[in-house]
């Protein structure tokens, strides 16, 4: 069989910078109109290096585009009721816009409630229940930030998703199962045809090779291989995985979900990590606390 072998790489570093660039300067109008610089906060709970790591970005991403950040750190310890608490404080505070507690939490503390008690107007991880209820009906409200950066991500490149089969290999409630219904809602980037994967599907391969455009979101080194691919297919890969490596100075180093170097070859489009989805997700939470401080999405309630 033919291999196309001419892939072009979706350059999470060069769209995400083109983006960042849009969102800096709304920023210098907002602030030449007498208006204050958008403001996120973060809580972050522990010392997880992974979520170190990701808080760290996202608050330095917010300094390089002109916002005002800040973040609240608790030991892992802390009472669910404490960081309720805090999270009713930020609701309360006209000053910050956007709000994310990043995951994973200990155990003793519920994600549901945690998710649940952010203002869904400060929602800018785009996880509350009435975010993704409305982002179900094609209603204005935050997108989830990962799905959010991969659909900036196919409008940025212009890659057709109208009528194409996408399929989505894992339904979390933070990737997988938002991307699903992006993919199928009509706009566009959407109106796809969609089928969504899970550990519960059988022969997972045979519906993989019919994807135009495949998305990945597992969570498994190098899950996706070659012979799951069809010849042209987008591959987008949003799997981050910490493989030991004693070579690198960290001791680690990061991979995806698809074996990259064996099904790019094949295809049309391919995401890299890193490099790739992760960078974009950070560019759905800047333009969600961007969208939040021009108070563009509204409950009434
Ligand atoms: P998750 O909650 O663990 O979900 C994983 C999904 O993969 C589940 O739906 C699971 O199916 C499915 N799955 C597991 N094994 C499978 C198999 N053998 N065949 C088919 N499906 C299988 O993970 P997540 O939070 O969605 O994250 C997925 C990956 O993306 C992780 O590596 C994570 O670090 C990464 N991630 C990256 C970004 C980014 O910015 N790039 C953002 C978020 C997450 P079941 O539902 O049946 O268990």
């Amino acid at each position: 069989m033919e291999t196309t072998s001419t892939f072009r790489l979706l350059d999470g570093k060069a769209i995400s910078a083109a983006y960042r660039q849009d969102i800096a300067r709304e920023v210098e109008q907002l602030r030449a109109a007498g208006k204050r610089a958008p403001h996120l906060s973060a809580i972050l709970v522990g010392a997880n290096g992974a979520s170190e790591t990701y808080v760290a970005s996202k608050i330095k991403n917010c300094k390089e585009v002109g916002f005002e950040s800040s973040l609240f750190r608790f030991p892992d310890t802390v009472t669910e009721a404490e960081l309720l608490d805090k999270i009713n404080s930020i609701n309360n505070d006209s000053s910050i816009d956007g709000l994310l507690v990043q995951l994973p939490l200990p155990k003793h503390i519920s994600v549901q409630r945690i998710t649940e008690t952010i203002s869904p107007e400060k929602d800018v991880d785009g996880f509350h229940p009435l975010n993704q209820g409305r982002m179900v009906q094609n209603l204005p409200c935050y997108l989830p930030a990962t799905p959010y950066g991969i659909m900036l991500m196919l409008e940025h490149e212009g890659i057709t998703t109208a009528g194409k089969h996408c399929v989505v290999i894992g339904r979390s409630n933070i990737v997988g199962m938002p991307m699903s219904i992006l993919m199928s809602r009509n706009a566009d980037p959407g109106n796809a045809t969609v089928t969504l994967c899970h550990s519960r599907s059988t022969d997972l391969s045979a519906i993989t090779r019919t994807a135009d455009i495949l998305i990945a979101a597992i969570g498994k080194p190098r899950f996706v291989t070659s012979d799951m691919v069809k010849e042209g297919a987008v591959v987008i890969d949003v799997g981050i995985i910490r493989i030991e490596d004693s070579s690198t100075k960290s001791g680690y180093r990061i991979t995806g979900d698809v074996d990259f170097e064996n099904v790019a070859p094949k295809c049309s489009y391919i995401s890299p990590v890193p490099g790739g989805v992760g960078l974009m997700t950070i560019v759905g939470l800047l333009k969600n606390t961007l969208r939040a401080a021009k108070g563009e999405v509204k409950f009434s309630f």
